[in-house]
């Protein structure tokens, strides 16, 4: 076959010019949709040679090398892969087959602005080579056809490109990327490695990389050490090495993991020197296809507060990076969760933008959070030993399970020291979870100082004729336990919540009750204890009222600005005076909190 010279379908033309015109800000991308080609390549192969092994031609080891030549200028993505026929390297870099990318390139307004936003959310692929490169070769041979039956592709980039028939004994593709002038910093291992390792490091296939070392440059004037040499170079030693990590644990089956290789990886995406609390791995099938790698730290970062920083999930398609700390991957109130999401449905390059809208990340967000609330039960239902909750239960359980009861005993109440105020934002956050999270939350009450009272806990201990659960909110537990709304309950022998973290109030305002039973802030409006307080109390409240009308009149005429109503109490035993607001008022923590953000 002879050169032919065929022109690009009128869709490409048009993308190559906009891939060259907008997307230099963002260059290093092309080296990792070539490497994730290459990739995809070798996944080909490896699935045709389920049926026909003799595709792999004694050379079964599939890898990628990048090679780079300073003096002719050129970058080289070299896979062992599937490769390609002449007609497949017309038909796949020529024209665009997928219906996607067609509808895509259908939507460009030929407005550079606004397309390359529009760019930004496609997978641009094989084309994104031309960012750096003002000329692409690509030989190829496809496994099983002969070595005469290779092809070579060439193209400037415009409107045509050239192919021709090569002999090529390799299997596979090489994609020759002749570097523009302004691309030239990628001919550099330094270079090239930190990409790959920042995209690419959880590809499972080895990259190689042909090993350089420093030599001397020669010496021209032997009697001057120094001053008479040639500037030394690095030079390569014929020798390849790995680069990246091959090393996608999530991509393994569960049972191929130790727990020791989980702390690692967690280690290394969260950079915390503890292991993790918890995990979860799972793949899921279904619409959605994903896997997902999730964390639970022990200790929180210093910045948790900053509700704008720190997603902790990243985002991978197919074991390719796309971007870190991807916050539609999980709610906000659960961003101290570190992890990995590997979707198989997305595309490579999908942009943050596209992130918020794409179905199939809702349905991934749903599925973290469910998984996230669910360890989170685990921990929690494990938080004591056996021992403390059902006598003689630690007898039958036999020595592993024990140990394992040890090991997770006291990690929920870590957890919640760390997390717990975070975790309330999801009453507010998180309608659907409303429920779950409210199980979740523990406090410390009138009765008990450390954070350990669920609602659960407290319903089982609430009163007989009790019918709401109280709470108090105050800046801190010494100023709550003390405070003189408390007295009446404490008399009474009443449990009541203390509420002392800054989100309590926020967050209670979405927490009307818990399973049935009301929640009531005992600083609010007129204490009901309803069927806790007798008839001969009742009576003398309202006696009392009415004794006191008069001076109920001066107090309020005299404090008209500052207080809407003064009244007579049930609810003081030793003091003689407390503030309240009123029922749907704002209260005076809450009120106490905007003064402060200057509202
Ligand atoms: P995508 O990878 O999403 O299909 P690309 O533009 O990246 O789109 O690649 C277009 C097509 O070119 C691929 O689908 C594949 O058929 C072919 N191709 C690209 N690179 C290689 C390669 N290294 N080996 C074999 N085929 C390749
Ligand atoms: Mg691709």
């Amino acid at each position: 076959m002879t050169k032919q010279t065929l022109s690009f379908q009128a869709e490409v033309a048009q993308l190559l010019h906009l891939v060259t015109h907008s997307l230099y800000s963002n260059k290093e991308i092309f080296l990792r949709e070539l490497i994730s080609n290459a990739s995809d390549a070798c996944d080909k192969l490896r699935f045709e040679a389920i049926n026909d092994s003799g595709l792999y031609e004694s050379d079964s080891e599939l890898k990628v090398k990048v090679t780079f030549d300073k003096d002719a200028k050129t970058l080289t993505i070299t896979d062992n892969g599937i490769g390609m026929s002449t007609q497949e390297a017309i038909d796949h870099l020529g024209t665009i087959a997928k219906s996607g990318t067609k509808d895509f390139v259908s939507k460009l307004s030929g407005d550079q602005k606004a397309d390359s936003q529009l760019i930004g959310q496609f997978g641009v692929g094989f084309y994104s080579g031309f960012i750096v490169a003002d000329k692409i070769t690509v030989e190829s041979r496809r496994a099983g056809m002969k070595s005469e039956e290779g092809v070579r592709w060439i193209s400037g980039g415009a409107g045509n490109f050239e192919v021709e028939a090569i002999t090529r004994t390799e299997r596979g593709t090489s994609v020759i990327l002749h570097l523009r002038e302004d691309a030239m910093d990628y001919a550099s291992a330094w270079k090239v490695k930190s990409i790959i390792n920042k995209y690419s490091d959880h590809i499972s296939l080895p990259i190689l990389m042909e090993k350089e070392e420093w030599k001397d440059g020669e010496l021209i004037n032997p009697s001057d050490e120094n001053g008479g040499r040639q500037p030394g170079a690095m030079v390569k030693t014929g020798e390849w090495e790995t680069i990246n990590k091959a090393n996608a644990i999530w991509a393994r089956a569960k049972k191929d993991v130790t727990q020791e290789q989980y702390n690692e990886f967690y280690k290394q995406i969260s950079h915390d020197f503890e292991a993790p609390l918890a995990h979860t791995h799972n793949r899921v099938e279904g619409s959605t296809e994903y896997t997902q790698l999730l964390y639970i730290p022990g200790k929180a970062p210093f910045d948790l507060y900053n509700r704008e920083k720190s997603a902790g999930v990243k985002l991978y398609v197919k074991r390719v990076f796309i971007m870190d700390d991807a916050e539609a991957l999980l709610p906000t109130y659960l961003r101290f969760v570190k992890g990995v999401v590997d979707s198989a449905d997305l595309p490579l390059n999908v942009s943050r933008e596209l992130l918020q809208e794409s179905r199939d990340v809702k349905a991934i967000r749903e599925g973290c959070t469910k998984r996230v609330l669910g360890m989170l039960e685990d921990l929690a239902k494990n938080d004591k030993l056996p021992e403390a909750s059902a006598e003689g239960v630690t007898d039958v359980l036999s020595a592993e399970d024990k140990a394992e009861a040890e090991k997770n005993a006291g990690k929920y109440t870590k957890f919640y020291k760390e997390f717990g105020a975070v975790l309330k934002e999801g009453l507010g956050e998180d309608y659907a979870n409303k429920e779950r999270l409210a199980k979740l939350l523990r406090f410390a009450s009138s009765t008990t100082d450390a954070v350990s009272v669920s609602f659960a806990d407290y319903k089982a201990r609430m009163k007989e004729g009790q019918e709401a659960i109280y709470y108090i909110t105050a800046d801190n537990a010494a100023a709550a336990k003390n405070s003189p709304q408390l007295e009446v309950f404490k008399k009474k022998g009443i449990e009541v919540l203390l509420m002392t973290d800054r989100v309590d109030e926020w967050a209670l305002n979405y927490l009307q009750d818990f399973e049935g039973t009301p929640l009531q802030s005992v600083a609010k409006g007129a204490v009901d204890l309803g069927k806790l307080q007798d008839e001969a109390e009742k009576k003398a409240a309202e006696e009392a009222a009415e004794t006191f009308k008069p001076l109920l009149a001066k107090l309020k005429e005299a404090l008209k600005d500052k207080a809407e109503d003064v009244r007579v109490t049930t609810r003081l035993v030793d003091s003689p005076a407390c503030l309240v607001v009123q029922d749907n008022g704002m209260s005076t923590q809450l009120a106490r909190m905007l003064k402060q953000a200057g509202q």
